[in-house]
């Protein structure tokens, strides 16, 4: 991963008066490095190891306060636990229907959806999320094999 998203991301963090700790570091460091847009608890899990005390209240608590200062986005997903992802960059989704991985797809913004939406139904929209669905070729090679 580019060290120089961390470190963009430490100094936001800094100009925010955000206290730096030894959990915050790895959570942001563990984000900017998952291309899978992991849960609260896929962080925990991986981190578990390297902070023996730390509780998945904490990874909550670092995900928080990373959201607030804008460097994370909380994509949630009714009932079922939300993902987070440090591109807060606009673009879109595809799922995974089998392993239900998030990989990122780039594609301009859909911006005369918004507008057309505002015309049609007299909202300020604020914004939309678009998401696909299907099989990721890590889970179209493991069904291959078994067949
Ligand atoms: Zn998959
Ligand atoms: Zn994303």
């Amino acid at each position: 991963m580019s060290e120089k998203r961390l470190r963009d991301a430490i100094d936001t963090l800094k100009e925010s008066g955000v206290r730096i700790t030894p959990q915050r570091h790895a959570v942001l460091e563990y984000l900017l490095n998952a291309m899978t847009h992991p849960t609260a608890d896929d962080i925990y899990k991986a981190l578990e190891g390297k902070f023996p005390n730390m509780s998945v209240a904490t990874v909550y608590n670092n995900l928080r306060v990373l959201k607030e200062i804008g460097l994370v986005r909380e994509l949630t997903y009714g009932d079922s636990s939300s993902r987070f992802d440090c591109n807060t960059s606009d673009h879109y989704h595809i799922i995974c229907n089998d392993c239900g991985k998030i990989v990122d797809f780039h594609y301009p913004t859909l911006e005369e959806v918004e507008s057309l939406a505002e015309q049609v139904a007299g909202f300020d929209i604020s914004h939309h999320r678009l998401e696909l669905y299907g099989i990721c070729e890590d889970c179209k090679s493991v069904e291959a094999q078994q067949h």
